[in-house]
C-alpha cells in the first residue's frame, strides 16, 4: 500500500501541479485505504472517487489535494469542515491545522468517521453529527472553512463564521454532480472576495 500511495502522490498530485510540500508529505502518510470498505482497499489509490455507503463518496485524491492547497492551512488554524463522509479529508486537515471541527449529517457516517480518526491517532478532530448548512456557531469564527458537498448557493452563515483573513473553499452549482469550486476570502477589514476555480463533481450539500 505504501508504494501505491507514493505513486498516487507522484502521478496524481505532484505531476498535476500540487506543489505544497507539506500537503504532499501528509498525503503520502494518511492511509486512504483504511477510510473505505475492505472491498475497495485495492482501488483506494486509484484516480477517482469511491463509494463510502449511504449514496456518498470519498473524493478523488487530486481534488482533496487541490482543495487543501487552496485553503493555505497554517499550524495555528482552526478549521471547519462540512461533510465529513469517511473522514479522509478531515485526517489530512488535522495534520496541517491546530484543530478541526467537522460536521456530518448522516449519523452512521459521523460515528464511524470519529471512531476511525481516533483509532488512527488523529486526535485534534471533533466530528459533530449535524447539518452544516448554518455552519457551527458554537466554535466560530474559523480561520478556514471547507465544504465537501455541492451547494446550490453559498450559505451566508458560513461567510459570517469566517475570520478576517479567512479562506473558504466550496463547490457551488445548481446541478447535481456539477459544480464550480469557489474560493471565498475575507481581507483584514472583513471585505469578501469571491473567486472561481475548477469544475467539480460533488454529492449535494443538503439544505436545511
Ligand atoms: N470529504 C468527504 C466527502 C464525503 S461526501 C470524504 O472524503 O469522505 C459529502 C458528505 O457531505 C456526505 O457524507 C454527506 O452526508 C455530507 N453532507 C451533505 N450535506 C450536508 C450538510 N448540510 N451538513 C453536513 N453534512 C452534509
Amino acid at each position: 500500500m505504501d508504494k501505491l500511495r507514493y505513486q498516487m502522490v507522484l502521478h496524481q498530485l505532484s505531476e498535476r501541479g500540487i506543489k505544497d510540500k507539506k500537503i504532499l508529505e501528509v498525503m503520502e502518510h494518511v492511509p486512504r485505504h483504511l477510510f473505505v470498505d475492505k472491498e475497495f482497499h485495492s482501488s483506494a489509490y486509484e484516480d477517482g472517487p469511491l463509494p463510502i455507503g449511504y449514496n456518498q463518496t470519498i473524493s478523488q485524491p487530486y481534488i482533496v489535494g487541490y482543495m487543501t492547497e487552496q485553503l493555505h492551512v497554517l499550524p495555528h488554524h482552526t478549521v471547519l469542515e462540512i461533510g465529513t463522509g469517511c473522514g479522509y479529508q478531515t485526517a489530512i486537515l488535522s495534520q496541517l491545522a491546530k484543530k478541526v471541527f467537522s460536521l456530518e449529517r448522516i449519523p452512521e457516517l459521523a460515528e464511524s468517521a470519529q471512531n476511525r480518526l481516533q483509532e488512527l491517532g488523529y486526535t485534534n478532530v471533533d466530528v459533530i453529527n449535524a447539518n452544516g448548512w448554518n455552519g457551527y456557531k458554537k466554535e466560530a469564527p474559523y480561520d478556514r472553512i471547507i465544504v465537501t458537498a455541492g451547494a446550490k448557493k453559498i450559505p451566508e452563515p458560513l461567510i459570517d463564521q469566517l475570520t478576517n483573513g479567512g479562506i473558504m473553499v466550496i463547490p457551488v452549482g445548481k446541478l447535481l454532480f456539477s459544480q464550480t469550486l469557489r474560493i471565498i476570502s475575507k481581507d483584514s477589514d472583513g471585505n469578501v472576495i469571491k473567486k472561481t476555480s475548477l469544475p467539480v463533481r460533488f454529492v449535494r450539500l443538503v439544505n436545511k
